[in-house]
């Protein structure tokens, strides 16, 4: 069976006391979720590890937004896997939108990224999407299972029991407007698919797909429903701790 997963993104939000706050309010929630449910928060750099401290002993995890394509050195401004993973990080994602658009993360870069965060036994949440253009040009199947194999096709079977992938289309995401659960649950078959042709059958099945983009407590049911979609990345509705759990409680 393979586990569900619903992760905050906590993006650029919140100081360092609110979100020792925030992660306080989803602990003393964090055991209403079924039990096959995993919540990971991923907080700015700035508050791991006093959010670590905060969720320890829960079944909360932790993740960082990003990590550094190089192992240490001369990168002024960047953080490495080893710093992520010395303050307790578990999981980081990489590849979000948002980098893509204004940070220039290519998916080269992506692949440096995720060999680091594994070989530091960091796991890694895959965000891949379409942007409006692309799904309007009805390209979203061609644009995702690209962004897919340009990253994933570089490791092994092994590799994946690692990595998550979340797919979130980037005209849905912040915009409140939601994916239909068809509309996901379509491009998240094509990833198993996609999956499947390089790794085979087992791993696709096994391999946690995320669905990101406006979910929230009132479309959370309907999307998690779907037999490939296996919960969220959560942006906005991560930063109120009872709509955070609220979705967690869709299962
Ligand atoms: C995200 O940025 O990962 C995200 C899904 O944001 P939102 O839920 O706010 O659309």
């Amino acid at each position: 069976m393979r586990k569900k997963i619903v992760a905050g993104n906590w993006k650029m939000n919140t100081t360092v006391p609110e979100g020792i706050e925030l992660a306080k309010q989803v602990v003393a929630r964090a055991a209403e979720t079924p039990a096959n449910v995993g919540l990971i928060v991923a907080t700015p750099f700035t508050h791991l590890a006093s959010v670590a401290e905060a969720i320890k002993g829960s079944k909360v995890e932790l993740a960082a937004q990003n990590c550094a394509d190089h192992t240490s050195g001369a990168y002024t401004g960047e953080v490495s896997v080893a710093m992520l993973k010395s303050v307790g990080c578990k999981w980081t994602i990489l590849g979000h939108s948002e980098r893509r658009q204004y940070y220039g993360e290519t998916d080269e870069k992506l692949v440096v990224k995720t060999q680091l965060a594994l070989a530091e036994g960091i796991g890694v949440i895959l965000c891949v999407g379409e942007n409006l253009d692309e799904r309007e040009a009805g390209r979203h199947f061609d644009v995702v299972s690209a962004q897919i194999k340009n990253v994933l096709y570089n490791f092994t079977a092994e590799d994946m029991k690692k990595i998550v992938v979340a797919y979130e289309p980037v005209w849905a995401i912040g915009t409140g407007k939601t994916a239909t659960a068809e509309q996901a649950e379509e491009i998240h078959a094509c990833i198993r698919k996609v999956l499947a042709d390089k790794f085979g059958a087992q791993v696709a099945e096994d391999t946690t797909i995320l669905y990101g983009g406006s979910c929230k407590p009132s479309n959370a049911k309907e999307l998690f429903a779907q037999k490939d979609i296996d919960g969220g990345l959560i942006g906005g509705a991560a930063l109120k701790a009872d709509d955070f759990i609220g979705i967690a409680l869709s299962y």
